[in-house]
């Protein structure tokens, strides 16, 4: 059963079914039910980009009133998960959203996936790394980028994580630099020609 959930015209999330919250506690997932009803989406998105991504095809579905499928990934520390991501009218007041999330193939994570994910769940806990926000500062080049949407890294390129490691071996031994998120330029422009 696929997960979804229902947006509220201010992008609220008003309804999960039941295979979400199964997949929000298989995950141990911090946004549980509880937590996540009635609240913005937007506060789970924290990255811009992914936010003005989102944003667009919000608005383009409202607008067109057409449901609008787009793939991504969501990855664990062990899986690969190909995802499809479909955005359509729900029932409810006009402007009410059902985001469906279809899991279309899983496969192993490289065993350097473990690395990553841990260096991540520092950051998530280490108040200093925290609180790197500037991107277009000086600081820019130091910060380790994964795309949001396919979770490629940018190691001399977008790759994925073998090859990262390949270019760049040392890459995850410590100190691990500091984990950002963003958008990879092709999944950029695959989102926005889905939808032109
Ligand atoms: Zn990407």
């Amino acid at each position: 059963m696929n997960t979804s959930y229902l947006l509220d015209p201010s992008d609220r999330v008003v309804a999960v079914n039941a295979a979400w919250i199964a997949f929000a506690e298989a995950n141990e997932a911090p946004s549980l039910p509880g937590r996540v009803m009635g609240q913005s989406l937007w506060t789970f998105i924290a990255n811009r980009t992914v936010q003005e991504l989102y944003r667009t095809l919000f608005h383009r579905v409202r607008a067109t009133e057409h449901q609008v499928t787009l793939p991504f990934r969501c990855d664990s520390p062990v899986v690969q998960r190909f995802m499809a991501l479909a955005v359509g009218l729900g029932e409810g007041p006009q402007g009410t959203l059902n985001c469906q999330v279809q899991l279309l193939r899983e496969e192993a994570q490289p065993p350097a996936a473990l690395s990553l994910y841990a260096a991540m769940a520092r950051r998530a806990i280490t108040p200093r790394s925290e609180s790197i926000g500037n991107l277009g500062g000086e600081h820019a080049g130091d910060l380790l980028v994964v795309c949001s949407w396919c979770k490629r890294l940018e190691v001399e390129g977008w790759c994925e994580i073998d090859e990262a490691l390949g270019r760049q071996p040392l890459l995850f031994t410590e100190p691990v630099r500091p984990i950002t998120h963003g958008l990879c330029p092709e999944c950029a422009l695959a989102v926005y020609a889905e939808l032109e």
